[in-house]
């Protein structure tokens, strides 16, 4: 059954000689290196060049030579950060950095939000940031890309993550509203994407009262406002009586829930919305009494779903709950890998 010596001494160079599947993209704690472009995808460290696949802070940071990115993303960034060296390029754009080929793709998180598709030499490598399947009335859907290599986060990977329909929690949401209308919801929600999502959604179940918000939110709201998302009718807390706002919803940062600004709100029943709310001890943590499961991430089925529709050759995980989804890649026969970013899942879920 062995296989000698000599054998082993014919084969071997070649098994060593044959490149791996991506050998020139190059995964490092503060981002993935593609060698042949000379270009980060979104580097946690100020770098020369770098690829940003949407406005989040830990994907986008102030600081690098030159930015590749979407117009949307380049505004997000401008108004975090200041002034960039931009190179905007349009979703289903592609452009040449170096030896590769590269193509922004609709990844369905946030505003702008884009997978970077990666071509060298034949092989396609698709790097998604963070993306979410279900419908986002804020930002273009997720396009299914076929690639060898499908790069995933993984924030919500495990089983016990499904995220419940969007408008169930909406409804719940107004419900509340209408059933203590001498009160108002204060409903913490991240100040990009997920603020205006909980806003937009809210709309199109025909919620049209003025919407107060805190005056973090402020600058995004009418960036998003500014690139096409229509909010409605917003109102900023600090105008406001207290009278005013009663049977009203009222969004802030999930760090002002707790603090002594919400003091000047009617009686708030403490809402949130995100991912995590899935979890009982998370919402009993920032005192929520109205937790909402409303994520801009992929739940369990999600990222499998995309995983066997992409139909990759390899799957590298960068960040999230690696174990599960590559106990799952393994039971399908798929090849998978963790990468170790750092600083990620800092302010989006
Ligand atoms: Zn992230
Ligand atoms: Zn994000």
């Amino acid at each position: 059954m062995g296989i000698n010596a000599g054998t082993r001494l014919t084969f071997q160079p070649l098994i060593l000689g044959m490149p791996r599947l991506g050998s020139w993209i190059e995964p490092f704690p503060e981002g993935i290196y593609v060698r042949p472009a000379d270009a980060w995808v979104d580097p946690s460290e100020a770098k020369e060049n770098a690829l940003v696949t949407h406005g989040h802070a830990d994907h986008a940071r102030g600081g690098h030579g030159q930015v590749w990115a979407t117009p949307e993303t380049l505004a997000i960034m401008g108004v975090r950060y200041g002034e960039q060296n931009p190179v905007p390029v349009e979703h289903g754009e592609t452009v040449r950095i170096g030896e590769v080929d590269v193509t922004f793709i609709p990844a369905g998180h946030v505003l702008g939000s884009a997978q970077v598709l990666l071509e060298y030499e034949g092989e396609r490598v698709v790097v998604s940031g963070d993306y979410k399947r279900r419908p986002d009335p804020t930002c273009a859907p997720f396009e299914v890309t076929p690639c060898d290599i499908f790069i995933s986060e993984a924030t919500f990977g495990l089983p016990v993550f499904r995220h419940p329909p969007t408008s169930d929690e909406v409804r719940k949401l107004l419900d509340r509203l209408e059933a203590e209308p001498e009160r108002c919801v204060l409903v913490g929600a991240y100040a990009l994407g997920k603020a205006q999502r909980v806003i937009k959604e809210l709309r199109e179940m025909g919620h049209d009262a003025p919407i107060y918000y805190h005056g973090a939110m402020e600058r995004l709201c009418n960036l998003y406002e500014e690139l096409g998302v229509e909010l409605g009718e917003l109102r900023p807390v600090s105008e406001a009586t207290k009278d005013e706002m009663r049977g009203h919803i009222v969004i802030c940062p999930p760090g002002a829930l707790n603090d002594r600004w919400s003091r000047r709100l009617p009686e708030p029943i403490t809402a949130m919305a995100s991912g995590w709310m899935r979890i009982r001890q998370r919402a009993r943590q920032r005192n929520v009494e109205l937790p909402l499961i409303m994520s801009d991430h992929a739940d369990w089925d999600e990222l499998t779903t995309t995983i066997r529709e992409v139909n990759p050759k390899e799957v590298w995980i960068t960040h999230g709950r690696e174990d599960a989804l590559m106990h799952w890649c393994m039971i399908n026969q798929i090849k998978s890998r963790q990468l170790n970013l750092v600083g990620r899942e800092d302010e989006d879920d």
